[in-house]
């Protein structure tokens, strides 16, 4: 029996379904967190009533994914999503299935799902339905393929990343079999989009056992985006000691890849997994400092490396210089930062508009800014309107 219940709105749209004489279970995740006494982070409800049944009996619900019968139902704003019980037909592309059909039985649309601990269903009069043994997987900390794994795999690829998702946030192993078929179809994942694999491998970064991000490389899983897949990649706990935000994690797992010589620049590999360009841009500064065998030791350097790469970039390189080598550099940079010196021309006590007034124009102009920038990280005393002004006269006199 679970240990954690779902809130009243929940078991209201149960109730009501049920009420109107369909069948109602709570299924996937949910039931899956409830059993493992953790809190679902959302609700889905699976049941033998059409989309359009279910948007007649709840009026405040929106079709939110007709094709696939889900509707979001809303209750005093919350929302939980209702899905009508389905069997998908052949799978083309590895990915999506070419056809959806509603089936009015709960076994058939449990056997479309993953892993048999995602295909348990439950509803709150204590029904429990685990045609695949979920349970008793949930219990020995396994993760399953429901069905014959090499053919799941086949129809969606995508099942093989969150296998490996799963087993970093539940801390679950993967079942002998399910980790046989992910090795011997792991070349189909060259048929998903790079966006859902990084979704994954975000996901997996932000686990609570980052460090099986390898596993995806040891499987062959990323073989795609790799030019060279290493035998064993130790990080040393480094993913592990970062705190728990994307950039950060992105930056060391592909700074790492980059010195094992698996991939031929971070810049390269974050574009192939479509990363935005700023995040690209933060990881490939941070990447390159980290890069850099002379380590700034002087607030002067620090406010270089501000200068050059933005605050972002820097902390990012800073965290993660002291997760991979313990270098002390966040507490430098910290200080840096409060001491509030310049290291932009935004903090420049002179302005553009205050060189043109003392004759400067073009490239001679671009180049005392740049100048007086580089002195005022040295000399941070000297970041005053009038002394570099008069600095800015002599030195062209
Ligand atoms: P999370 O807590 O990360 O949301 P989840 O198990 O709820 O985990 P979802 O992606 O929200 O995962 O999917 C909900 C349910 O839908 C799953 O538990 C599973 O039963 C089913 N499901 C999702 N994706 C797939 C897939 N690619 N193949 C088969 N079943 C899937
Ligand atoms: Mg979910």
């Amino acid at each position: 029996m679970p240990a954690v219940y779902p809130p009243k709105y929940v078991r209201h749209i149960l109730v009501t379904l049920q009420s109107r004489g369909h069948q109602a279970f709570l299924v996937g995740g949910c039931t899956r967190d409830m059993l493992m006494g953790r809190c679902p982070q959302d609700w889905d409800i699976s049941t033998s009533a059409l989309p359009e049944q279910v948007m007649e009996i709840f009026p405040d619900s929106k079709p939110t994914g007709l094709k696939h019968g889900t509707v979001t139902v809303k209750i005093n704003s919350r929302s939980a999503e209702v899905t009508t019980f389905r069997s998908e037909g052949a799978y083309t592309d590895h990915r999506h299935p070419d056809m959806v059909s509603f089936v009015g039985d709960l076994t058939t649309d449990l056997s479309r799902r993953d892993f048999t601990m995602n295909a348990i269903a439950f509803s709150p009069d204590g029904l429990m339905a685990d045609p695949f043994n979920g349970t008793s997987d949930i219990d020995n900390h396994l993760i399953r393929a429901v069905g014959v794994p090499e053919r799941r795999f086949e129809e969606d690829a995508l099942r093989m990343f969150r296998a490996v998702r799963f087993s970093a946030r539940l801390n679950f192993e993967i079942e002998k079999e399910t980790l046989e078929a992910i090795k011997l179809k792991a070349p189909l994942a060259a048929n998903i989009a790079a966006e859902r694999i990084r979704e994954e491998m975000e996901k997996i970064l932000l686990s609570r056992s980052p460090e099986k991000i390898f596993e995806l490389i040891e499987l062959g899983l990323l073989d795609s985006y790799l030019i060279s897949r290493p035998q064993l990649i130790d990080d040393g706990g480094s993913l592990r000691k970062l705190p728990k935000k994307a950039l950060n994690r992105w930056t060391c797992f592909s700074f790492l890849l980059e010195t094992y010589g698996c991939i031929e620049s971070v810049e390269d590999f974050l574009s192939k997994l479509k990363l935005d360009n700023r995040s690209i841009k933060v990881c490939n500064g941070a990447a390159q400092m980290l890069k850099d065998p002379e380590c700034p030791d002087t607030p002067v350097g620090w406010k270089r490396l501000l200068n050059k790469y933005g605050v972002d970039a820097v902390s990012c390189a800073a965290m993660c210089g002291d997760a991979l080598r313990d270098g002390g550099y966040q507490k430098q940079l910290k200080a840096v930062l409060k001491s509030g010196e310049c290291f932009s021309l935004k903090h420049l006590a002179v302005t553009g508009n205050d060189l043109m007034e003392i004759g400067l124009r073009g490239r001679e102009l671009g180049e005392m800014l740049l100048f007086l920038l580089d002195y005022v990280m040295e000399f941070p005393q000297f970041n005053q309107r009038d002394i570099l002004l008069s600095l800015a006269q002599g030195t062209e006199e």
